[in-house]
């Protein structure tokens, strides 16, 4: 083939996709947004996120009615009425519901957050900024554990009910609000949730945490807001081999280190091949576009993406992950081990996470064939979910992209799968629409700084996070 016929295959074979519009804005109810003073309300979110980063929610032990408390404080102050559901001793979830005005046209919209945190080494924080300060530095910081993973979402989701009410914004749907607990270790909080209480709840579309604004993403002077709308799935496991206890001194083949070893060699050589998700097509197109040139060109159309881009992503680690199914052992076990004793079985503790299309049981075959050759291997399952995802062909999705990027030209939004999993992923196989976005601009410097010793958020970005998420639940929610 001619190098003409080959370019020209190539420029077939690979048209730009074209996807349909996003949904327009409603007409009518920006009023309700432009009526507030931003400036005021940031300053007034920013105070309530410092005394809530000053609320203990380290998990464990979570201790998550403290802040669920301090959140139903904050929403009595303006007559919103909330409920605090325990679900173990001193563990409660957080439910404030605003009910639509009259017979509601759509299900609700739920703002979904959860009250615990990581913990925090406190010694090796600032002294004057420690994880349960809430200080507020001279650079207009706000620190504490929490700030960005994920308090600063909550506070500003509250606020957001506080403001419809304040605002008097007539509601098309229930407005509800929610702040579980356990997100970080077992997900206990959501799971009773989801168990006990979604008849009543039944949300139909909801934010929580997933994505982020991440400044210089992919291109200098460029800002990405990455929306949620999959999370890879999990599965957990261990990995146990057994063989003949005997004495260190003695090597002899066939004991359960060695066999461990072997299986471990042959699951650290799987090769997965990646695959893309439809929504990283969509992210790049859309990155694309209004990067224009020749790079620009080949973001738009997924065969160039294949050739052209697919080396890239799979050469760093955390771009890898988010197009393979991954597999990373955590840990070992061993009975009874001592420096001169060969247990009779071992473990590896084996993290394995799934993309759409991948099931748990899938994923456990293949590993199941790696390791057939060696004797005495057995895989105990500890957790089991499947990916999941929501359509980004949404009113809200629109809404929270369109409000965060505004009028401008060096940032763009798109749906992103993340590699992590969030409460989302018990949310979704109930019918709701699940997206991940919290509306903060961040530098890849302030984004290392989740779950680090210095994790703070600007009063800038809980005042424009706040505007922002007001006028995407407004836009979707409000009677025009
Ligand atoms: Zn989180």
């Amino acid at each position: 083939m001619t190098l003409r016929l080959a370019l020209s295959a190539v420029l077939v074979l690979s048209c730009a996709t074209t996807p349909p519009p996003p949904t327009p804005a409603p007409a009518g109810v920006e009023k309700f947004g432009n009526a507030i003073d931003w400036a005021k309300a940031g300053d007034e979110a920013s105070q309530a996120l410092s005394g809530y980063l000053q609320v203990d929610t380290f998990n464990p032990p979570g201790n998550e009615t403290r802040g669920a408390q301090y959140l139903a404080d904050l929403l009595s102050k303006d007559g919103i009425v909330s409920e605090l559901v325990e679900f173990a001793p001193g563990r409660s979830n957080l439910i404030a519901r605003l009910k639509a005005t009259g017979a509601p046209t759509e299900k609700p919209l739920c703002l979904l957050s959860h009250l615990d945190v990581v913990p925090a080494e406190t010694e090796l924080w600032p002294k004057e900024t420690g994880p349960l300060s809430g200080a507020i530095d001279g650079d207009g910081f706000i620190w504490g554990r929490g700030a960005l993973d994920m308090k600063g979402m909550g506070l500003i989701e509250t606020m957001t009910l506080v403001w419809l009410k304040r605002a008097n914004v007539p509601l098309r749907r229930d407005v509800i609000l929610l702040a579980v607990g356990d997100e970080e270790v077992d997900n206990l909080g959501m799971k009773h949730l989801v168990e006990k209480q979604w008849d009543q709840l039944d949300c139909g579309v909801l934010v929580n945490e997933g994505g982020l604004g991440i400044k210089n993403l992919l291109f200098e002077g460029q800002t990405v807001f990455a929306i949620s709308v999959a999370e890879k799935g999990a599965l957990w496991i261990k990995m146990k081999a057994s063989g003949e206890a005997g004495h260190g001194s003695t090597p002899v083949p066939q004991r359960a280190p060695t066999r461990l070893i072997r299986a471990m060699q042959a699951i650290s050589g799987r090769q997965p091949p990646p695959q893309i998700h439809a929504s990283l097509y969509e992210l790049l197109r859309r990155i694309g576009e209004q990067k224009g040139g020749v790079t620009g060109f080949i973001m738009q159309r997924p065969t160039l993406v294949n050739w052209f881009v697919t080396g890239k992503l799979m050469a760093k680690p955390p771009t890898r992950a988010g197009i393979t199914n991954t597999c990373q052992v955590t840990g070992f076990d061993g009975k009874g081990s001592a420096p001169n004793v060969i247990p009779s079985q071992v473990t590896a503790i084996i993290d394995c996470r799934l993309l759409p299309g991948t099931t748990p049981e899938m994923l456990l075959a293949e590993l199941k064939e790696l390791v057939k050759d060696v004797e005495g291997i057995e895989f105990e399952v500890s957790n089991g979910d499947a990916a999941n995802e929501s359509t980004w062909e949404d009113p809200f999705f629109d809404a929270l992209a369109r409000h965060a990027v505004g009028t401008r030209t060096d940032a763009i939004a798109g749906p992103v799968l993340s590699p992590g999993y969030t409460d989302s992923l018990l949310a979704r196989p109930k019918g709701a629409r699940a997206y991940g976005m919290v509306p903060f601009e961040l530098s890849q410097e302030e984004l290392a700084t989740m779950h680090g010793r210095n994790e703070r958020v600007s009063k800038q970005n809980v005042t424009k996070g706040l505007e922002v998420l007001f006028r995407a639940v407004v836009d979707v929610s409000a009677v025009p």
